[in-house]
């Protein structure tokens, strides 16, 4: 860039100034939670009216998720134990 054209701190800081991210527009669901707009409500699950995320059944799903994450964290821990173990007495 030719020097000429060269934009000092203050300019770019006044036009920065307008760059700032506006908080989040929430709007009120019909069962009084408030949810952000243009998205399904996370507390009973509808958009528009209509039930789009079934909240039992995606509760049900979380929890096993969680459940069979924290069995393969068990198992992965055992395994890592020993091998620390193993490894600790030929390092010292
Ligand atoms: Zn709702």
């Amino acid at each position: 860039m030719v020097v000429r054209m060269r934009v000092n701190r203050s300019k770019s800081g006044k036009r920065r100034s307008h760059h700032a991210i506006a908080g989040q527009r929430l709007a009120k669901c019909e069962c009084g939670a408030s949810r952000i707009s243009h998205r399904a409500c996370p507390q009973c699950g509808k958009y528009n009216g209509k039930v789009i995320i079934d909240i039992v059944a995606a509760a049900k799903r979380a929890a096993r998720r969680q459940k069979r994450k924290q069995t393969e964290l068990r198992a992965a821990g055992q395994t890592d134990e020993t091998k620390e173990k193993e490894t600790a007495p030929t390092s010292a």
